[in-house]
């Protein structure tokens, strides 16, 4: 990376957050010959709150592709998810565990990323670890992109930016200061795997019952396993406490019992605003990718407070897609002399497309029909 001075950097293309959308358009930037940065704030490997399943085949194919054959060290335990209603026995539920393919199985979430950082590296990125960005401003030609890295302010010029920083995106809240949405929590609590009264051959999903339609997973990982639950139609702690009383029932499970430790998180539902066309994820030569864009596959429609919005989960994929899609702009850009983002916009369009296909043909995945949504996500392939 060329040092102007002191504080002042200087890359083709900034990318902001190492997640699977910030490693693809890093590693895809990076091949093109573009100097590029890859900032993250946290240090890698670095904790992400994730079940990291790859139901779909556009997922699997796309994360295969990319980044090639899946190491041991980031695959889960379990083989297989098993999906159970609430009340049911595993021996209750009727039919076999569904057997993951093989192409891009069942991953830890922290792993996973460190893996695509490890090969966004390779390809050349540069990857500046404990470097949150503090602000992008659009200047000419080029981004200013404000950073603070080890407690010194600096700055970075570059020809384009790729916010790829997440649900709670600093990038496009600073593309769209006035963007209203609602947001979900969600929580994980690990435990020593001694404790768990699961069979840790299988990941499990539990929904609570109809109309509250919260749901839990138990995953087994190396020495743990750990409790992870979605709140919409309760406070997590609620949906927390009834989990643990749902395990305790049905398997013994004493809900008294304190995790190692436990971590959340904050959902965006943002789809209403991707399906509607009024997130427009671009602007000039600032794009944004993944989470930051709004980015995950329809699921329901549900309740928060007395709005009614679209649910989505699973965005691995559609992050890999559009940090692929955000490099080629990038290329194209440069070889045009136009803005990216009016290059980018076009293919974004293509996965709102898809998205609205699977909203419109209500294909619940929460209702374990992946396969339908293959017919619509292979199209991004
Ligand atoms: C509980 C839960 C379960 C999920 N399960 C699945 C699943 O099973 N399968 C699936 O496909 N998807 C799942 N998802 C969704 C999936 O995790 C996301 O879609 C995916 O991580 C999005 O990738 P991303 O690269 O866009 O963002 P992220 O993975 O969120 O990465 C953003 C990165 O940006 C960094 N960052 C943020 N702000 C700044 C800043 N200002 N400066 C520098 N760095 C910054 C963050 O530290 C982070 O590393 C789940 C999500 C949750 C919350």
């Amino acid at each position: 990376m060329k040092h102007t001075n002191r504080d002042v950097h200087t890359a083709d293309v900034v990318v902001i957050g190492a997640g699977p959308g910030g490693s693809a358009a890093a590693k895809n930037c990076a091949q093109r010959g573009l100097r590029t940065l890859l900032l993250e704030k946290a240090k890698p490997p670095r904790y992400k709150s994730c079940l990291r399943r790859f139901p779909d085949n556009m997922t699997r194919t796309l994360v295969a592709r990319e980044f090639g054959p899946t190491p041991d060290w980031v695959l889960t335990d379990p083989p297989h998810i098993y999906y159970l209603a609430r009340g049911m026995k595993p021996t209750e539920y009727g039919h076999e565990p569904q057997e993951e393919p093989q192409l891009c199985p069942h991953m830890f979430s922290t792993e996973c990323d460190y893996w695509m950082n490890l090969k966004a590296k390779s390809a050349g990125a540069e990857l500046w670890d404990e470097t949150l960005v503090t602000d992008v401003i659009q200047e000419g030609d080029g981004v200013i992109v404000k950073i603070s890295r080890r407690g010194e302010n600096q700055e970075i010029h570059a020809g384009f930016v790729v916010g790829a920083d997440g649900a709670m995106s600093t990038i496009r809240r600073r593309l769209y200061p006035d963007l209203k949405f609602h947001t979900l929590a969600s929580i994980q609590e690990f435990y020593p795997a001694a404790l768990s009264p699961l069979d840790r051959k299988y990941a499990y999903t539990f929904e609570f019952d109809a109309p509250q339609k919260d749901m839990f997973h138990i995953v087994h990982k190396k020495g743990c396993f750990h409790i992870d639950v979605d709140a919409s139609a309760r406070s997590v702690k609620e949906s927390a406490d009834l989990a643990k009383q749902t395990m305790y029932k049905m398997f013994g499970f004493n809900p008294e019992t304190k995790p190692m430790w436990s971590a959340g998180t904050t959902m965006v539902l943002l789809l209403d605003e991707v399906l509607s066309g009024r997130l427009i994820p671009a602007k000039g030569n600032v794009l944004l990718v993944g989470n930051a864009a709004g980015l995950v596959k329809p699921s329901d429609v549900g309740r928060v407070g007395n709005a009614k919005i679209w649910f989505g989960g699973g965005g691995v994929g559609l992050a890999v897609k559009s940090g692929i899609m955000a490099a080629e702009a990038i290329s194209k850009a440069i070889d045009t002399s136009k803005d990216a983002a009016g290059i980018y916009l076009p293919d974004f369009e293509n996965i709102v497309s898809v998205l609205k296909d699977i909203a419109a043909n209500k294909v619940y995945y929460k209702q374990g029909n992946w396969k339908d949504h293959d017919k619509f996500l292979n199209k991004l392939i």
